[in-house]
């Protein structure tokens, strides 16, 4: 994960000075509700961050038609590496919040190209819990999003 982490305050974040323009950014893709521009680290040649304009931290503070709109602009830009690098694969990754790994506190989701040998890793500490458990925490969910049975 990369070390740099934005401290600013929301509307004067990194992310809102680039797309306002003040900070110089290699964009491939605007529409009205996002932004798609080359992340400064490039995990992968054509690793590409696709941010929502308006300032919103986390998942949790876009709106449905934002975070649908970031989906549909990182679905454009990976068919788009299928012409421009022909990767194997394509990885998807969204973090919320300092303990999920979220560095620059306005919403966002990398596009990264992958390759076999790429050196890119997620750890994924499984921990295969006895069904019983499984659906205790699905009822939990299922109790929040007002799904019955
Ligand atoms: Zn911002």
């Amino acid at each position: 994960m990369p070390r740099f982490i934005d401290t600013s305050a929301p509307g004067s974040c990194v992310f809102c000075r680039l797309i306002e323009g003040e900070i110089p950014s290699s964009r491939v893709y605007e529409d009205v509700q996002t932004l798609a521009f080359m992340d400064l680290g490039q995990v992968n040649p054509g690793h590409v961050l696709v941010a929502v304009k308006r300032h919103a931290a986390t998942l949790l503070d876009v709106t449905p038609d934002e975070a649908a709109a970031a989906m549909r602009t990182a679905r454009q830009v990976a068919i788009a590496f299928k012409s421009a690098f022909d990767p194997p694969g394509i990885t998807l990754l969204q973090a919320n919040g300092k303990e999920g790994d979220q560095t620059v506190f306005h919403f966002h989701m990398h596009v990264v190209p992958r390759h076999g040998d790429d050196g890119v890793a997620l750890s994924w500490p499984r921990k295969d819990p006895p069904r019983e458990r499984l659906e205790e925490y699905a009822a939990k969910i299922r109790r929040m999003l007002g799904v019955t049975g």
